[in-house]
């Protein structure tokens, strides 16, 4: 039987600390936020493309169908909750549950498939590549409301073709283009669509603005540390964001500020940081920097695009140590979680679902970030037979057999519902983890404690 034993995380161990921004730093509402992604999207599938007016169903209606990590079959219809080698450990066709026999019809009696196989085992290769057009996740809360409305227009579909399924379904590319549409660049500058307008017209509703406290954190880790930070967004929107949640003097927060980063690219990539000229967004080119440039540490600059390896020895030369460890705090399990440990920093994995989990739960039902009836735990499912019939296992760690969970266990150090689990305390503060005794797993365990489920 394995031993659970403690083990101690020091901020005062890295040299260098950094931080994505949506979901990060800066959190949403995720209820408010949900809904209305949802409804700017369903205006558009029933306006521009044609679809179904039933489609503007509250969400909140099927908030339980809600499960980060969902994988789409897009041709099937059908969603599927995916163990960490790649089987079906649930799902459902449309909206409805699928049975046993069902499931094993479809993916046969290992529940997988090699594009589910490929998918758990090379999960950024399955986003940037052609499978994503065959098996699309739903990884993050911008597109979790997307898979409800998918899996309405399959119910909807079926309902018409007299309750049975179709033998291919095409609509994704229909709500592909309204997700595009409505996170694109050119809504963003025109404060035009379905989301820039609401968003800035009522940020009280739908963003979090960061405490005192966590203010006052980064302050301090500045004057020890080079701090910096790593988002996808475009620069007007991290402007924007970061302006009503970490104040207009956000820039003064970090030494290096890096937007449309293109993560997970931006970690293993090559690609040219540019200079965004902010002061003349109209008609005037970023400024291109050579690939062998130092960046100068200043809250001045923004950056767009860029690579880590530049970003890491321009720190380097900045804090004057050849090799510098690096902290990193990220939501994405793909983008931020699994690409940054790859270029060998030392991640934080931000899971709020470990604040719906944990006991008492921190976070309501309504924000679809539980769904104990529908999908069950987003770090352990053991409702899959084969993997019931395995030996139970004492240790926490190794309950975690969902595709993303498992992802958190191999490749963070920490994992946390919120940056305030760590920036509530002092930076010299030693944090005592659970830790699986036997193995030298780099995953030191939950702060501040297990999910329910793990216990
Ligand atoms: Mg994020």
């Amino acid at each position: 039987m394995a031993t659970v034993g403690r083990s101690i995380f020091r901020l005062r161990h890295y040299d260098c600390v950094g931080f994505d921004m949506d979901h990060t730093l800066c959190r949403y509402k995720l209820g408010a936020v949900f809904e209305m992604e949802y409804q700017a999207l369903a205006k558009y599938l029933i306006e521009q493309k044609g679809y179904d007016v039933r489609l503007r169903r509250p969400l909140a209606e099927d908030v339980d169908f809600l499960h980060k990590g969902l994988v789409m079959d897009v041709e099937l219809g059908n969603f599927v909750k995916l163990s960490a080698k790649g089987q079906v450990l649930r799902a459902s066709h449309g909206t409805k549950p699928m049975t046993t026999a069902e499931i094993t019809s479809h993916y046969g009696p290992l529940r997988s498939n090699e594009f589910l196989r490929q998918m758990a085992d090379d999960p950024i290769e399955a986003i940037e590549g052609p499978l994503h057009r065959k098996y699309r996740p739903f990884k993050d809360y911008f597109d979790l409301p997307a898979a409800l409305m998918c899996a309405r227009i399959v119910d909807l579909l079926d309902y018409t073709n007299g309750n049975k399924p179709l033998e291919k379904y095409t609509f994704w590319r229909d709500v592909l283009c309204g997700l595009v549409e409505m996170f694109s660049r050119d809504n963003l500058k025109l404060n035009t669509g379905g989301f820039y307008p609401k968003i800035k017209r009522h940020p009280e509703l739908y963003l979090q603005p960061c405490g005192e406290r966590l203010k006052k954190w980064l302050t301090e880790l500045k004057k020890e540390k080079v701090t910096f930070l790593i988002s996808g967004s475009d620069p007007e929107y991290v402007q924007w964001v970061a302006s009503y949640c970490l104040g207009t003097d956000w820039r003064n927060y970090f030494d290096y500020i890096v937007c449309a980063s293109k993560k997970p690219g931006f970690f293993s990539g090559q690609r040219a940081f540019q200079r965004w000229n902010y002061t003349n967004s109209s008609g005037v080119e970023d400024e291109e920097i050579p690939l062998d440039e130092v960046l100068p540490a200043t809250s001045k600059t923004i950056y767009l695009r860029g690579n880590w390896t530049q970003l890491k020895s321009s720190m380097s030369w900045c804090c004057g140590v050849d090799h510098p460890k690096f902290l990193y705090f990220g939501d994405h399990l793909i983008q931020d979680v699994l690409a940054a440990d790859i270029s060998r920093l030392d991640v934080v994995a931000m899971v709020e679902e470990l604040a719906a989990e944990s006991q008492p739960p921190k976070a309501p039902l309504i924000d679809g970030l539980t769904s104990y009836k529908r999908w069950g735990s987003f770090f352990y499912d053991g409702g899959f037979t084969e993997i019931n019939n395995r030996q139970t296992t004492a240790d926490p760690f190794e309950k975690m057999n969902t595709l993303w969970s498992n992802l958190v266990r191999k490749h963070a150090r920490l994992c946390v519902a919120y940056i305030e689990t760590i920036s509530d305390y002092p930076s010299n503060h030693e944090f005592v983890t659970v830790q699986n005794g036997q193995n030298s797993d780099k995953f030191l365990g939950f702060l501040p404690g297990l999910p329910t489920c793990l216990v």
